[in-house]
């Protein structure tokens, strides 16, 4: 039976503060590297793990915090990317809100292995509750010194502030988001040089996820083989998996990495409503192509999930009926793409414009009959001609829902309505 470990606060009364935390086991981890690794080991430590960057791209943690040069006359930063702003995903607010010195140990821990004597969190703007409740966490944990200066009577400084955001998605894109913290306007870098050389104020800077984060302390105390003997090897550890949508059950879910979406769906989350079917379900947050009902029996890992054409993305599970019309997921996911594209670059913002009046002709009943071709051509040119992933992710989601739901479009087109009407 699997035993959660990055949830098992979250249910727990006052498990936001400071003596529950130390109750269950918490700050260990930090004390355990401060008195007996060197930076370097905890590195190879969760090189080892396999742990790999839950925010959505997948990247080894271990292998991007080796990429920080070890000697620079600059200081260099850790950033948490705590903007979490893919439609269906939802928790690092949770884990914010209800346990938030897991992240803030998370922090020191990678902080320490990095070089970093300062961290960013930089976070939702609308996430109220995680902001009032991190803030409450750091001045606790800064009083019992676990922040501040020569922490636990070693030589390691840290402290960290928190960013709120404004509300653009883009800032959720790792050079947007350095560029919103140094007080820009948010618009992805050119790459190279890369944020671990040339980050934030252009010093050496490793940005992670909330989840990525918080797995790292449990790295430490329970060790890598521990991390790697869950799920497939090529991407372990425990995962977060939110559920929402049609679904009985809709919350979030810490399960083995690698689980199969059917089970995830139809098990843990209850599987669909009452009188209804499944038709469809996004797996990794609306930037992933949707997965018909029959693809389900897929594995929920970056690799799997890759191989089946989709994406582990953020793990925001969204499960649609066959109440649902595809044609209005479908014009509601690009419109959100259209208005959260930062306006860089021509494909991105030129084309998806153009796909959201395609489409939203489609669903009113006013398509021709060449406008799926049209809608293909449009995901072609923006499809790998794009400053960052958000344009790719735009036409990765609609030429899937044209491939697995064409009959769809057709019948808007057709019958000159929607069938779902
Ligand atoms: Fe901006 Fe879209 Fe281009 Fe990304 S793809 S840089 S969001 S315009």
């Amino acid at each position: 039976m699997f035993e959660p470990v990055l949830l098992k606060n979250v249910d727990v009364h006052d498990g936001h503060l400071l003596a529950t935390y130390e109750a269950g086991g918490g700050y260990q981890a930090l004390a355990k590297v401060l008195r007996q690794d060197t930076p370097d080991e905890v590195i190879d430590l969760v090189k080892q793990s396999n742990l790999r960057g839950r925010g959505g791209a997948g990247f080894p943690t271990g292998m991007k915090w080796s990429f920080v040069p070890k000697r620079v006359d600059k200081p260099k930063y850790l950033c948490c990317n705590a903007d979490e702003g893919e439609p269906g995903t939802f928790k690092d607010r949770i884990i914010m809100e209800r346990d938030p010195h897991q992240l803030i140990e998370g922090l020191a821990v990678s902080a320490y292995a990095i070089g970093a004597e300062v961290a960013y969190v930089y976070i939702r703007g609308e996430y109220v509750t995680a902001i009032r409740r991190l803030e409450q966490a750091i001045a606790e944990a800064s009083a019992k010194g676990y922040l501040g200066r020569r922490i636990l009577g070693s030589d390691f400084n840290f402290t960290v502030h928190i960013h709120r955001g404004a509300g653009a998605y883009i800032c959720g894109e790792e050079t947007a988001m350095l560029e919103s913290l140094e007080g820009k306007r948010a618009q992805p870098r050119l790459k190279p040089p890369f944020p671990a050389v040339a980050g934030l104020y252009a010093s050496p800077t490793v940005i992670n996820n909330v989840e990525t984060l918080v797995c790292v302390p449990h790295i430490v105390v329970r060790g890598a083989d521990w991390f790697r003997g869950i799920g497939p090897d090529r991407s372990p550890g425990p995962k977060l998996y939110c559920l929402s949508g049609q679904v009985r059950k809709p919350g979030l879910y810490e399960l083995p990495m690698g689980i199969s979406l059917r089970e995830l769906v139809e098990e843990h989350a209850g599987g669909p409503l009452p009188g209804r079917k499944i038709k469809a379900v996004i797996p990794g947050g609306v930037s992933a192509p949707v997965i018909p009902e029959r693809g389900m029996d897929v594995g929920m890992d970056f690799d799997s999930l890759a191989a089946a054409g989709s994406m582990l993305g953020s793990a925001g599970v969204i499960v649609i009926d066959d109440a649902t019309c595809m044609v209005k997921v479908a014009t509601r996911i690009i419109e959100f793409f259209h208005h959260e594209s930062c306006g860089k670059c021509t494909p991105c913002r030129e084309g998806l414009n153009w796909v959201v009046k395609v489409l939203r002709r489609i669903e009113a009943g006013e398509g021709a009959p060449g406008d799926p071709e049209q809608l293909e051509k449009l995901c072609k040119g923006i499809f790998g001609n794009t400053f960052c992933a958000l344009g790719d992710g735009a036409a990765m989601g609609l030429r899937a829902a044209l491939v697995h739901f064409r009959d769809e479009f057709s019948a808007h087109i057709e019958e000159r309505r929607c069938p779902f009407h």
